[in-house]
């Protein structure tokens, strides 16, 4: 089956992808959700339990307060309403790695709903795959997390499979999208902003490779100008954003080949392997389940009440899409920079604090925006990468303010830094701290060799033609390589040549 780009594309203007999103974030409680094992990631195999996490007979939950916290501010941050009440459920089904057979969720009365999250920034430099819009939030619930299954020779063994129980009972929310996702693209924005906001409230730390955040995908196609929706597939077990949106690429185009070539979609539960680049149908016996929801009997309905609710929305920090438009309103950044600089809050509260500490806040921000974001841009480097911190750029930025150095010479010192992957001041310090020249006699040397080099432009100049002013301070500049105050220079230039 061919699944090229090409493919994808052509089938994009005659058929219509409509794509749900079901995210998993692992809560960074210190234990679990409902009993005080803890939640330490790398522990050896099933140390982290206890008759309750095990589902013992006669083992009771008690919910975890910090739990319901974060579940809390992670709803808030992402414009959700908390339900004063809601109520605890039992999804009964059966699989070797949830002991009780039967995982404690939230169903017909879940923690939080009706949320959204703006994806596509509004500004002209951004990209434009991506339409400026929101897309809704059905619901945020809690529940515990399942143990893990280790196959693939554990133990020495290709047959059996172990199981490791010290992740059941850890804290999760899911969030669930609303089918609003349009493209395989929005969906990849949907969920870079989706973690960016988990990271900026701090419940989570939303690890993709130690399962801290996982995500599931519903997609179906229908053709374009239908309002019924075709019949979806969900894709799951796809452990980075890139690859949910190769696998969203290759599914879309499997649908409409299969519609197009006159069959039918099944509903059914699909696997992404990376390696290959394709989707593969799991078997028929776990596609159809029967979860038979009840209300859970060992818990109380969990009540926010709107005390606790204000206590909890006063720990919610500023969010990168405040943040975002602040730093535009600011610091005159553009809207994609913003977007750049606010990525993550570490990187954001750095930039902010070298910004202030500055004498020149905006020059902090051109510098990131011009010289920093250039170079990295160029050699395809994340921004965490840059060999000049925040810090060094505000310092270079200082000597620019105060005439120590000239623009030319910041570029330069620049390139060194890049070239020698150290930080502004250290480079600064290597290159024994060099000065942009001030000294008149020392200038005034240079425009006489330059005025008397160029006969035909002082001719010109002399004969009204005051634009060549520009020439001799490019010439006197290139001379002094850079270092000549260029203001100075274009003082003694105009003096000289009257
Ligand atoms: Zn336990």
């Amino acid at each position: 089956m061919s699944t090229s780009a090409d493919t994808s594309v052509a089938t994009l203007t005659d058929y219509e992808p409509v794509i749900g999103l079901e995210v998993h974030v692992q809560l960074s409680t210190a234990s679990k959700i409902f009993c005080s094992c803890s939640t330490q990631f790398g522990a050896a195999p099933n140390t982290n339990v206890c008759p309750v996490c095990l589902g013992m007979p006669g083992a009771l939950p008690v919910l975890n307060r910090k739990a319901v916290e974060f579940a809390v501010r992670a709803a808030m941050a992402l414009n959700c309403r908390v339900n004063e009440t809601s109520i605890f459920a039992r999804k009964n089904y059966f699989y070797p790695d949830l002991p009780k057979g039967y995982q404690i969720s939230q169903y017909d009365k879940p923690l939080a709903e009706f949320g959204f999250i703006e994806i596509g920034a509004k500004g002209k430099d951004t990209d434009k795959s991506v339409r400026a819009t929101r897309i809704g939030i059905t619901r945020v619930h809690l529940e515990e997390d399942a143990g893990k299954s280790l196959h693939e020779g554990f133990s020495g063994s290709d047959e059996k499979t172990a199981i490791d129980l010290n992740r059941t009972g850890v804290p999760l929310i899911e969030i669930v999208s609303e089918p609003e996702i349009a493209t395989p693209d929005e969906a990849y924005e949907y969920l870079t902003r989706l973690k960016e906001i988990i990271l900026y409230t701090g419940v989570s730390d939303c690890n993709m490779e130690e399962g801290s955040l996982r995500c599931d995908a519903n997609v179906s196609v229908r053709p374009r100008g239908q309002k019924e929706l075709g019949t979806k597939t969900e894709i799951k077990n796809v452990n980075s954003f890139r690859f949910i949106r190769e696998a969203l690429v290759y599914e879309i185009a499997r649908q409409v080949e299969v519609i197009e070539g006159g069959g039918k979609i099944t509903q059914e539960t699909r696997l992404y392997n990376a390696h290959e680049g394709r989707t593969y149908g799991m078997r028929s016996k776990e596609q159809v389940h029967d979860y038979r929801y009840f209300p859970e009997p060992d818990l109380l309905p969990l009540v926010v009440d709107e005390k606790w609710k204000a206590e909890i929305a006063k720990t919610l920090p500023e969010l990168p899409e405040a943040r975002r438009v602040r730093f535009v309103n600011e610091f005159e950044v553009t809207e994609y920079d913003a977007q750049v600089l606010t990525a993550a809050k570490s990187l954001a509260d750095q930039f902010e604090a070298a910004a202030k500490a500055a004498k020149n806040p905006k020059r902090v921000a051109n510098l990131v925006q011009g010289e920093l974001m250039g170079r990295l841009k160029a050699m395809g480097a994340e921004t965490e990468q840059s060999p000049i911190s925040m810090n060094g750029v505000a310092a270079s930025a200082d000597l620019v303010e105060s005439g120590a150095i000239s623009g030319k010479m910041l570029k330069d010192l620049y390139d060194l830094c890049f070239e020698r992957g150290k930080d502004f001041p250290e480079v600064y310090e290597e290159e024994g701290r060099p000065q942009q020249s001030s000294d008149t006699s020392v200038l005034e040397k240079i425009i006489d060799e330059v005025v008397a080099a160029s006969p035909k432009q002082l001719e010109q100049y002399r004969a009204g033609k005051k634009t060549m002013l520009g020439f001799f301070v490019g010439q006197v500049m290139k001379a002094s390589k850079g270092q000549a105050n260029p203001q100075l220079v274009n003082e003694l230039l105009t003096k000289k040549l009257e």
